[in-house]
């Protein structure tokens, strides 16, 4: 069954104590406002993954994600964390191919294929990052960039693999800038993307997917993206680190 998703990316953001702290603030607003089978997942920086992996096991609809792993199990690669590491403190999700991660470490399409095997073998689901950059996007070359991330990234998983994965577009020119893609602009990309993965998979996989916008998503435009109808939730920057916005962005869906 399709799922309704917000995640929160909280970046290289916050300190331990404030990281637990606003965590704790999210799980309360959400148990006090939050009717609905919504899911959420937080993905703090990996000093704050065990102590809010913990405080998370108390709440049935809240879930934890790393924001990357390494694509090995373990071995010489300093400064790396690998997805059973994150599995062993918890851990459900990994954000994988995230556009940050593709620009500034030089992260390819073949590479990120591998994180995502590495996470999925690993008993964790991947939230798979895809989104054009305004070059790509004034160039008129944004569908086939799409098509790439997709199939270069994902495409050779089998089905059962695949089901696990949830989508995430975030166009590169909406992430952090305050432009939003309008919400006829996602829905088109995500139409694009299940009817991509429809080719691939088959229509029961496709409608079963869960695909996110992400860019500059806030609680003021959150109701009218989450009305379209391929468009199951957002994944959420600079918004998620403020409690107010975040659970307002969760209370959008049917609005
Ligand atoms: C993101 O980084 O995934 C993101 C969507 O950021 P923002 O909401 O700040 O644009």
């Amino acid at each position: 069954m399709r799922r309704k998703i917000v995640a929160g990316n909280w970046k290289m953001n916050l300190d331990y104590i404030t990281g637990v702290g606003l965590f704790s603030e999210i799980v309360n607003m959400v148990n006090d406002e939050v009717i609905g089978d919504q899911e959420i997942i937080v993905c703090p920086p990996y000093v704050h993954l065990s102590a809010i992996s913990q405080l998370a096991k108390s709440h049935r609809n809240v879930s934890v994600g790393a924001q990357n792993c390494h694509q090995a199990d373990s071995g010489a690669f300093t400064g790396e964390v690998s997805a059973s590491m994150l599995q062993s403190i918890g851990v459900e999700y990994v954000i994988i191919g995230h556009s940050e991660r593709r620009q500034y470490f030089a992260e390819s399409d073949s590479l990120l294929a591998e994180k995502v095997n590495s996470v999925l073998k690993n008993q964790l689901n991947p939230i798979f990052c895809i989104g054009e950059t305004l070059d790509e996007r004034n160039q008129n070359s944004h569908f086939e960039v799409i098509k790439r991330q997709l199939s270069d990234g994902l495409f050779h998983l089998e089905e059962g693999e695949f089901e696990r994965v949830i989508l995430a577009y975030e166009p590169v020119w909406a992430i952090g800038t305050g432009l939003t893609a309008t919400p006829e602009q996602a829905q088109e990309i995500h139409e694009f993307i299940r009817e991509e993965v429809e080719n691939k998979y088959g229509s029961d996989i496709a409608q079963n997917i869960s695909i996110l916008y992400g860019g500059s998503c806030n609680p003021k435009n959150a109701a009218e993206l989450f009305a379209k109808p391929d468009i199951d939730g957002g994944l959420i920057g600079g918004a998620s680190l403020k409690s107010r916005d975040f659970v307002d962005i969760i209370k959008s869906f049917g609005k």
